[in-house]
């Protein structure tokens, strides 16, 4: 006879109309031109995606200098700086930018202050893909990056009365407002985004994860290592009280010890991983336990962005 256990099945969770237009935009390249196409960055922080779009012919490289000229080349969902879609005009190249339509809102943001004449202040994690793209909008020593409340005692700009914030999409709400109010308190001068610029699937799963917070002993996130998204999720879970709160890549990364006497488990996925993989550790689950599945939905998505069109317009 199997234990019983419920799982609370956030929503929403998975996938966000930034990651799913990115690997869209794979997809309709291969299409559109054959394989190979090259990839710079993984497009979307997760291995399996990566993987599955590696199959079907798209090469993943580091840098724009792995590509060759006359193949096409597509930019990650985390944006790029600058130089990089330069580079590839340069050298006559067919590419394609994936950068989520929200992160390219601060470049626009990022540009506009840069035109009013204001040093910038990035509130992100240093040598995310993201925060590269976001600085590398502008000449550097234009945008400086705080991580932490800490940092921002020791931020030496220009002109504190020139001064303006911008923020990574996919950061913890609540730690952004304690760092944004210390920027305020040091930099009463200093102008922002009304809210801040964290997107709206990173907003929502992070509250979905407190909604379920109070009935759960143990957390499990879905997602990559490397993904800030799911990784800010984890730490939600701790914050709002649960004891077990971890990351997953997939189902086989569980540590079921961990879990212990635990009957009541909430799951998500980051906006970067696939349903698939929560069907995998839901079936895990059944494995183990006689499970019970409750939906825990604190919102709804509907957003969609287009691809870019020059994927929509015949070869
Ligand atoms: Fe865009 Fe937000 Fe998804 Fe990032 S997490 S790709 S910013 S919608």
């Amino acid at each position: 006879m199997k234990p019983a256990l419920t799982l609370y099945l956030a929503a929403p969770r998975g996938f966000c109309a930034g990651v799913d237009r990115a690997i869209k935009i794979v997809e309709m390249a291969l299409s559109k031109w054959g394989a190979p196409v090259y990839v710079r960055h993984e497009i979307v922080h997760n291995k399996f995606v990566v993987d599955s779009l590696r199959a079907k012919g798209a090469v993943f490289v580091e840098e724009l200098s792995d590509c060759p000229d006359d193949r096409p080349v597509i930019f990650s969902a985390h944006g790029v700086p600058k130089s990089v879609p330069a580079e590839a005009s340069r050298r006559n190249m067919i590419w394609v930018d994936a950068t989520c339509p929200l992160v390219s809102k601060v470049h626009i943001e990022a540009e506009r202050h840069f035109e009013d004449g204001l040093q910038m202040v990035m509130i992100g994690h240093a040598g995310h893909p993201e925060v590269l793209g976001t600085m590398g909008q502008l000449p550097a020593g234009e945008v400086l990056l705080v991580e932490t409340v800490a940092d921002v005692a020791h931020l030496s700009p220009r002109d504190p009365e020139r001064l303006a914030f911008i923020t990574q999409t996919t950061l913890s709400v609540d730690d952004t407002a304690g760092v944004v109010a210390a920027l305020k308190a040091r930099f009463p001068a200093i102008t922002g985004p009304a809210k801040e610029d964290i997107c709206y699937a990173t907003t929502n799963r992070q509250a979905a994860v407190k909604a379920i917070a109070p009935k759960i002993d143990a957390l499990l996130v879905i997602g990559a290592p490397n993904s800030s998204n799911s990784r800010r999720l984890v730490e939600v879970g701790s914050a709002a009280g649960c004891a077990v709160s971890h990351l997953v890549g997939r189902a086989s990364e569980i540590d079921w010890a961990a879990l212990g006497e635990a009957r009541a488990v909430g799951v998500t996925a980051g906006a970067s991983a696939p349903e698939v993989l929560v069907d995998e550790v839901i079936a895990a689950f059944r494995d183990r336990y006689e499970v019970t599945v409750e939906l825990v939905e604190t919102a709804r998505e509907d957003i969609e962005f287009k691809v870019p069109r020059i994927l929509r317009e015949p070869v």
